[in-house]
């Protein structure tokens, strides 16, 4: 575990990273080659492992706006860019058109709107995908589920209002209507969820057809990927090549031509790249458990994942532990009954499979400053990557009005 600070510090893996991209470009080489990943931006988007996965020939899915600059910070080809987003504003999008956006993810009939007033505006031609909901039971927890009955996300398939969206979109001359797209949501545990989704976004590519009279040329079926925390998920390779599978028997089936194929990983390239490392502080029992209080508690990680827990010493385990943050909610536990050797103040802990959502959704609480970032290289070198923040940092911006100085 490299690091040139103390703790904590969250530790990536340029390595790790490689691996993972490699294995879902060799599953998709193998069943589906006309394919292209777009790495969800949203996962992660610090610029320098961006930059990792650009090298690798990653393309990248960015929610408007912010995403936009970090993938351009990173160095993306514009034109390597997806742009999601459902309330992008018209300057936003104007900006991602000038810019060389070429594909642009369309979710209801307002961004639709603004895209081709965007699109107009700036003399471009950008490529519509529509991102249709077949509103399906998804595996895995609502809070991440996105094709659903109650999602406000995408257009609804089977009401039609995701064909009233494509009919205005093929005859609107500023965009080409290029595509559709959808995904089900975020660690998704079943393989046969993507087979549905597959068959349900492929017949309503057939009855775009059959409406619209415009062969599409892109399939995105988005992301969802899963990372094993504490139970055994699908492999990759097995929903790609179900994926595969599914669009080539459907496509036959519908007379449709094979569409090239998008995918918007997230989750799965980055979760088992990053650790966070804690020192533990404080050893306190009390009648029901032994905590092991540590420098960083849930403010840092992604939302109560059953993340791995290591203690960075010998010795046997045995000893159960509660593994607690300094942060004043009574929730702010990362894992309970962990087995871990007998632990002390200063000992280390390396809390595993935090590469995912976690620098995003880390917050201030208590005023607690967000851990720096190390990526340890495949040369073997350790590189910064986010500095430490400092409390100042966290009251840069706070005002206090004359009257209450
Ligand atoms: N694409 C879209 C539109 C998303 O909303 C998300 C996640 O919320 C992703 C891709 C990435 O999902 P995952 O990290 O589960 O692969």
């Amino acid at each position: 575990m490299c690091s040139p600070f103390g703790t904590p510090v969250y530790v990536f893996y340029e390595e790790d990273i490689e691996r993972n991209y490699r294995t879902l470009r060799s599953a998709l080489d193998e069943h589906y080659p006309d394919s292209v990943i777009h790495f969800a931006v949203k996962a992660n988007y610090n610029p320098a492992i961006l930059s990792v996965l650009r090298e690798m020939g990653c393309h990248a899915e960015v929610y408007a706006t912010g995403e936009l600059s970090a993938a351009q910070q990173a160095g993306f080809d514009p034109s390597a860019l997806l742009l999601t987003g459902m309330n992008r504003q018209p300057a936003a999008v104007e900006r991602a058109l000038e810019l060389g956006v070429e594909y642009l993810l369309v979710d209801n009939a307002t961004e639709l709107e603004r895209l081709i007033d965007a699109a107009t505006a700036t003399g471009t031609r950008p490529k519509v995908l529509i991102r249709g909901n077949p509103a399906m039971d998804v595996p895995t927890r609502p809070s991440i589920a996105t094709a659903t009955r109650e999602t406000k996300f995408g257009l609804d398939i089977a009401s039609g209002r995701a064909m009233a969206v494509a009919e205005r979109a093929a005859d609107a001359d500023s965009v080409e209507l290029a595509g559709v797209q959808l995904h089900i949501g975020s660690q998704i545990r079943s393989v046969d969820a993507y087979a549905v989704a597959a068959r349900e976004l492929l017949a309503f590519a057939g009855d775009v057809r059959d409406t619209c009279g415009v062969e599409i040329d892109v399939l995105d079926l988005g992301g969802g990927f899963p990372v094993s925390y504490d139970e055994p998920v699908p492999e990759a390779e097995a929903i790609i090549e179900t994926m595969a599978t599914t669009i080539h028997e459907t496509a036959a089936d519908l007379e449709l031509p094979l569409p090239t194929l998008f995918l918007e990983p997230g989750r799965r390239l980055l979760g088992n790249a990053g650790t966070l490392l804690t020192s533990v502080g404080v050893i306190k029992e009390t009648p029901y458990a032994t905590f092991a209080v540590c420098d960083v508690g849930t403010n840092a990680v992604s939302s109560y994942w059953p993340y791995p827990v290591y203690a960075l010493k010998d010795g046997a385990t045995g000893h159960t532990y509660d593994v607690a943050g300094p942060l004043c909610y009574s929730g702010d536990v990362i894992a309970e009954g962990v087995s871990l050797p007998s632990l002390e103040r200063g000992d280390r802990l390396a809390i595993d499979r935090v590469g995912a959502y976690s620098l995003g959704s880390a917050s201030h609480t208590n005023a607690q400053p967000k851990p720096p970032v190390v990526l340890c290289r495949t040369n073997g070198d350790v590189d910064v990557i986010r500095r430490p923040e400092t409390v100042d940092d966290i009251l840069a911006n706070a005002e206090v009005p004359d009257d209450l100085q």
